[in-house]
Protein backbone atom coordinates (compact mmCIF):
# COMPACT_ATOMS: atom_id res chain seq x y z
CA UNK A 1 0.00 0.00 0.00
CA UNK A 2 1.59 3.52 -1.06
CA UNK A 3 -0.36 5.56 0.79
CA UNK A 4 -0.86 3.82 4.27
CA UNK A 5 -0.96 6.78 7.20
CA UNK A 6 -1.11 4.30 10.30
CA UNK A 7 0.26 6.17 13.25
CA UNK A 8 0.20 9.38 11.98
CA UNK A 9 -1.96 12.47 13.20
CA UNK A 10 -3.18 14.52 10.25
CA UNK A 11 -5.19 17.80 11.25
CA UNK A 12 -7.46 18.91 8.86
CA UNK A 13 -8.55 22.70 8.51
CA UNK A 14 -12.06 23.78 7.25
CA UNK A 15 -13.70 20.33 8.06
CA UNK A 16 -16.71 21.03 9.10
CA UNK A 17 -18.35 20.98 5.68
CA UNK A 18 -17.06 21.17 1.96
CA UNK A 19 -13.80 19.51 0.31
CA UNK A 20 -12.55 19.17 4.64
CA UNK A 21 -14.47 16.55 5.24
CA UNK A 22 -13.82 14.33 2.39
CA UNK A 23 -10.00 14.73 3.10
CA UNK A 24 -10.17 14.07 6.48
CA UNK A 25 -12.29 10.63 5.81
CA UNK A 26 -9.20 9.70 2.90
CA UNK A 27 -6.95 9.94 5.29
CA UNK A 28 -9.07 8.27 8.30
CA UNK A 29 -9.20 5.38 5.73
CA UNK A 30 -5.45 4.85 5.40
CA UNK A 31 -5.18 5.04 8.66
CA UNK A 32 -4.29 8.09 10.12
CA UNK A 33 -5.81 9.62 12.95
CA UNK A 34 -7.73 12.63 12.05
CA UNK A 35 -7.97 16.16 13.40
CA UNK A 36 -10.93 17.65 12.42
CA UNK A 37 -10.92 21.66 12.83
CA UNK A 38 -13.02 24.51 12.02
CA UNK A 39 -15.58 27.00 13.81
CA UNK A 40 -18.83 24.93 13.03
CA UNK A 41 -18.17 23.07 16.68
CA UNK A 42 -21.48 21.16 16.16
CA UNK A 43 -20.33 19.99 12.27
CA UNK A 44 -17.04 18.62 13.78
CA UNK A 45 -19.05 16.77 16.27
CA UNK A 46 -21.57 15.52 13.69
CA UNK A 47 -18.60 14.37 11.07
CA UNK A 48 -16.16 13.45 14.18
CA UNK A 49 -18.95 10.40 14.94
CA UNK A 50 -19.41 9.03 11.52
CA UNK A 51 -15.75 8.52 11.42
CA UNK A 52 -15.99 6.77 14.71
CA UNK A 53 -18.55 4.77 13.50
CA UNK A 54 -16.68 3.79 10.07
CA UNK A 55 -13.73 2.24 12.58
CA UNK A 56 -11.54 5.85 12.19
CA UNK A 57 -9.43 7.35 14.76
CA UNK A 58 -11.00 10.88 14.89
CA UNK A 59 -11.23 14.03 17.37
CA UNK A 60 -12.66 17.35 16.84
CA UNK A 61 -11.04 20.80 17.67
CA UNK A 62 -12.63 24.12 17.68
CA UNK A 63 -10.25 26.80 14.95
CA UNK A 64 -10.77 30.19 14.17
CA UNK A 65 -7.67 30.92 11.66
CA UNK A 66 -8.04 34.06 11.99
CA UNK A 67 -7.23 34.12 15.71
CA UNK A 68 -3.86 33.72 16.58
CA UNK A 69 -5.02 32.60 20.50
CA UNK A 70 -7.71 30.19 18.62
CA UNK A 71 -4.99 28.58 16.64
CA UNK A 72 -2.58 28.62 19.76
CA UNK A 73 -5.29 26.52 21.82
CA UNK A 74 -6.22 24.08 19.05
CA UNK A 75 -2.39 23.26 18.45
CA UNK A 76 -2.16 22.91 22.28
CA UNK A 77 -5.29 20.68 22.82
CA UNK A 78 -4.23 18.42 19.60
CA UNK A 79 -0.84 17.75 21.27
CA UNK A 80 -2.41 16.80 24.67
CA UNK A 81 -4.99 14.76 23.09
CA UNK A 82 -3.43 12.84 20.42
CA UNK A 83 -0.19 13.73 20.02
CA UNK A 84 1.78 16.18 17.79
CA UNK A 85 0.86 16.82 14.18
CA UNK A 86 2.67 14.86 11.91
CA UNK A 87 0.51 15.61 8.74
CA UNK A 88 -1.16 19.02 7.74
CA UNK A 89 -3.86 19.64 5.53
CA UNK A 90 -4.19 23.64 5.34
CA UNK A 91 -7.94 23.76 3.94
CA UNK A 92 -9.86 26.22 5.53
CA UNK A 93 -11.05 28.88 3.19
CA UNK A 94 -13.66 31.73 1.66
CA UNK A 95 -14.77 33.20 -0.82
CA UNK A 96 -16.78 36.32 -0.73
CA UNK A 97 -19.75 36.88 -3.67
CA UNK A 98 -18.52 38.12 -7.09
CA UNK A 99 -17.20 41.72 -6.70
CA UNK A 100 -15.48 43.85 -9.48
CA UNK A 101 -12.33 45.18 -8.86
CA UNK A 102 -13.59 49.01 -7.32
CA UNK A 103 -16.79 47.29 -5.60
CA UNK A 104 -14.06 45.17 -3.53
CA UNK A 105 -14.34 46.84 -0.13
CA UNK A 106 -11.63 47.04 2.95
CA UNK A 107 -13.80 44.37 5.00
CA UNK A 108 -14.45 42.00 1.93
CA UNK A 109 -10.47 41.85 0.90
CA UNK A 110 -9.32 41.36 4.67
CA UNK A 111 -12.01 38.91 5.45
CA UNK A 112 -10.23 36.53 2.18
CA UNK A 113 -6.81 37.71 2.92
CA UNK A 114 -6.94 37.22 6.79
CA UNK A 115 -8.61 33.75 6.37
CA UNK A 116 -7.36 32.05 2.76
CA UNK A 117 -3.68 33.84 3.75
CA UNK A 118 -2.66 34.91 6.84
CA UNK A 119 -4.96 32.44 7.94
CA UNK A 120 -3.00 29.07 6.23
CA UNK A 121 0.27 31.23 7.30
CA UNK A 122 -1.04 31.05 10.98
CA UNK A 123 -2.17 27.50 11.12
CA UNK A 124 0.78 26.05 8.40
CA UNK A 125 3.78 27.97 11.63
CA UNK A 126 2.13 26.59 13.93
CA UNK A 127 1.98 23.05 12.69
CA UNK A 128 5.74 23.86 12.03
CA UNK A 129 6.62 24.31 15.18
CA UNK A 130 5.12 21.40 16.35
CA UNK A 131 6.79 18.87 13.94
CA UNK A 132 10.29 20.55 14.28
CA UNK A 133 10.00 20.17 18.35
CA UNK A 134 8.77 15.95 17.45
CA UNK A 135 11.39 15.96 15.45
CA UNK A 136 9.93 13.23 12.79
CA UNK A 137 9.43 15.61 9.90
CA UNK A 138 6.25 15.65 8.47
CA UNK A 139 4.07 16.76 5.42
CA UNK A 140 2.23 19.84 4.88
CA UNK A 141 -0.27 20.69 2.00
CA UNK A 142 -1.45 23.53 1.28
CA UNK A 143 -4.92 23.61 -0.68
CA UNK A 144 -4.74 26.65 -2.80
CA UNK A 145 -7.31 27.12 -6.00
CA UNK A 146 -6.75 26.85 -9.91
CA UNK A 147 -7.35 30.47 -8.99
CA UNK A 148 -3.59 30.55 -7.90
CA UNK A 149 -2.57 29.58 -10.79
CA UNK A 150 -4.93 31.07 -13.58
CA UNK A 151 -7.52 33.77 -13.37
CA UNK A 152 -10.60 34.85 -13.08
CA UNK A 153 -12.81 37.94 -12.68
CA UNK A 154 -14.62 39.39 -10.15
CA UNK A 155 -12.54 37.70 -7.44
CA UNK A 156 -9.54 39.76 -7.20
CA UNK A 157 -8.94 39.06 -3.30
CA UNK A 158 -9.52 35.36 -3.37
CA UNK A 159 -7.53 34.84 -6.46
CA UNK A 160 -4.66 37.11 -4.91
CA UNK A 161 -4.94 34.88 -1.63
CA UNK A 162 -4.45 31.77 -3.43
CA UNK A 163 -1.68 32.86 -5.65
CA UNK A 164 0.04 34.14 -2.78
CA UNK A 165 -0.75 30.30 -0.39
CA UNK A 166 0.80 29.16 -3.88
CA UNK A 167 4.56 31.41 -3.49
CA UNK A 168 4.40 30.83 0.36
CA UNK A 169 4.38 26.91 -0.40
CA UNK A 170 7.51 26.96 -2.36
CA UNK A 171 9.17 29.46 0.26
CA UNK A 172 8.19 27.19 2.95
CA UNK A 173 9.17 24.48 0.75
CA UNK A 174 12.77 25.73 0.84
CA UNK A 175 13.30 26.43 4.22
CA UNK A 176 11.71 23.37 5.84
CA UNK A 177 13.45 20.80 3.81
CA UNK A 178 15.96 20.56 6.02
CA UNK A 179 13.60 19.90 9.00
CA UNK A 180 12.34 16.57 6.62
CA UNK A 181 9.24 19.03 6.53
CA UNK A 182 7.83 18.62 3.15
CA UNK A 183 5.24 21.42 1.82
CA UNK A 184 2.85 20.86 -1.43
CA UNK A 185 0.12 22.74 -2.95
CA UNK A 186 -2.73 21.12 -4.23
CA UNK A 187 -5.29 23.17 -6.47
CA UNK A 188 -8.66 22.14 -7.02
CA UNK A 189 -10.47 23.31 -9.72
CA UNK A 190 -14.27 24.00 -9.89
CA UNK A 191 -15.72 21.40 -7.28
CA UNK A 192 -19.55 21.60 -5.85
CA UNK A 193 -19.17 22.55 -2.08
CA UNK A 194 -21.61 25.15 0.00
CA UNK A 195 -19.01 27.68 -1.32
CA UNK A 196 -20.05 27.91 -4.45
CA UNK A 197 -23.27 25.67 -5.07
CA UNK A 198 -25.65 28.86 -5.81
CA UNK A 199 -23.05 29.96 -8.45
CA UNK A 200 -23.24 26.59 -10.49
CA UNK A 201 -27.25 26.59 -10.09
CA UNK A 202 -27.10 29.80 -11.69
CA UNK A 203 -26.75 30.38 -15.89
CA UNK A 204 -23.38 31.52 -15.70
CA UNK A 205 -22.16 28.45 -13.38
CA UNK A 206 -23.94 26.06 -16.08
CA UNK A 207 -21.80 27.99 -18.90
CA UNK A 208 -18.43 27.96 -16.65
CA UNK A 209 -19.14 24.00 -16.37
CA UNK A 210 -19.33 23.89 -20.24
CA UNK A 211 -16.01 25.04 -20.63
CA UNK A 212 -14.10 22.86 -18.52
CA UNK A 213 -12.25 20.49 -20.90
CA UNK A 214 -13.63 17.57 -18.99
CA UNK A 215 -17.15 18.95 -19.47
CA UNK A 216 -18.18 18.23 -15.84
CA UNK A 217 -17.37 19.67 -12.08
CA UNK A 218 -14.65 18.12 -10.29
CA UNK A 219 -16.12 15.51 -7.99
CA UNK A 220 -14.47 15.13 -4.19
CA UNK A 221 -13.31 11.25 -5.52
CA UNK A 222 -11.14 13.12 -8.11
CA UNK A 223 -8.70 14.53 -5.19
CA UNK A 224 -8.33 11.50 -3.24
CA UNK A 225 -5.17 9.97 -4.50
CA UNK A 226 -3.68 12.85 -5.39
CA UNK A 227 -4.19 14.16 -1.55
CA UNK A 228 -3.16 10.86 -0.87
CA UNK A 229 -0.23 11.28 -2.90
CA UNK A 230 0.83 14.54 -1.04
CA UNK A 231 0.33 12.85 2.05
CA UNK A 232 2.30 9.90 2.07
CA UNK A 233 5.65 8.45 1.59
CA UNK A 234 4.77 8.17 -2.06
CA UNK A 235 5.41 11.43 -2.53
CA UNK A 236 8.88 11.64 -0.91
CA UNK A 237 10.50 13.15 -3.75
CA UNK A 238 8.24 16.08 -4.29
CA UNK A 239 8.65 19.33 -2.35
CA UNK A 240 7.52 23.10 -3.53
CA UNK A 241 5.41 21.55 -6.14
CA UNK A 242 1.84 22.22 -7.27
CA UNK A 243 -0.69 19.36 -8.05
CA UNK A 244 -3.53 21.15 -10.14
CA UNK A 245 -7.04 19.02 -10.35
CA UNK A 246 -8.81 20.90 -12.60
CA UNK A 247 -10.50 18.91 -15.51
CA UNK A 248 -7.76 20.36 -17.66
CA UNK A 249 -8.66 24.00 -17.57
CA UNK A 250 -5.70 26.12 -19.26
P1 LIG B 1 -16.66 25.21 2.27
O1 LIG B 1 -17.25 26.56 2.48
O2 LIG B 1 -17.57 24.04 2.17
O3 LIG B 1 -15.62 24.91 3.41
C1 LIG B 1 -14.78 25.88 3.95
C2 LIG B 1 -14.28 25.40 5.28
O4 LIG B 1 -13.40 26.39 5.83
C3 LIG B 1 -15.41 25.18 6.28
O5 LIG B 1 -15.17 24.00 7.00
C4 LIG B 1 -15.29 26.39 7.20
O6 LIG B 1 -15.69 26.00 8.50
C5 LIG B 1 -13.80 26.65 7.15
N1 LIG B 1 -13.46 28.00 7.55
C6 LIG B 1 -13.83 29.17 6.97
N2 LIG B 1 -13.35 30.21 7.66
C7 LIG B 1 -12.66 29.70 8.72
C8 LIG B 1 -11.96 30.27 9.81
N3 LIG B 1 -11.86 31.60 9.99
N4 LIG B 1 -11.37 29.44 10.70
C9 LIG B 1 -11.49 28.09 10.55
N5 LIG B 1 -12.13 27.50 9.56
C10 LIG B 1 -12.72 28.29 8.64
O7 LIG B 1 -15.74 25.33 0.97
P2 LIG B 1 -14.80 24.30 0.17
O8 LIG B 1 -14.83 22.97 0.77
O9 LIG B 1 -15.12 24.49 -1.25
O10 LIG B 1 -13.37 24.98 0.40
C11 LIG B 1 -12.29 24.32 1.02
C12 LIG B 1 -10.99 24.90 0.47
O11 LIG B 1 -10.86 24.53 -0.89
C13 LIG B 1 -10.92 26.42 0.51
O12 LIG B 1 -9.61 26.83 0.85
C14 LIG B 1 -11.28 26.81 -0.92
O13 LIG B 1 -10.75 28.06 -1.27
C15 LIG B 1 -10.60 25.67 -1.68
N6 LIG B 1 -11.11 25.46 -3.02
C16 LIG B 1 -12.39 25.08 -3.27
C17 LIG B 1 -12.82 24.88 -4.56
C18 LIG B 1 -14.18 24.43 -4.90
O14 LIG B 1 -14.51 24.34 -6.08
N7 LIG B 1 -15.03 24.15 -3.94
C19 LIG B 1 -11.92 25.09 -5.69
C20 LIG B 1 -10.58 25.48 -5.33
C21 LIG B 1 -10.21 25.66 -4.03
P3 LIG B 1 -16.42 26.93 9.61
O15 LIG B 1 -17.34 27.86 8.87
O16 LIG B 1 -17.12 25.93 10.47
O17 LIG B 1 -15.31 27.60 10.32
Amino acid sequence: DYFQLQGKVALVTGASSGLGVHFAKVLAAEGATVVLAARRKEKLDANVKALEESGAKAMAVSLDVTSPDSVDSAFAAIKAQVGPVDILVNNAGVASDPLSFVDTQEDDWNWVVDTNLTGAWRVARGATLQMKEAGNGGVIINIASIYGLRTGVMKVAYNASKAAVVQMTKSMAMELNRLGIRVNALCPGWFRTEINSDYFASESGQRYVSRIPAKRLGEYEDLTVPLLLLASDASSYMNGTTLAVDGGIM
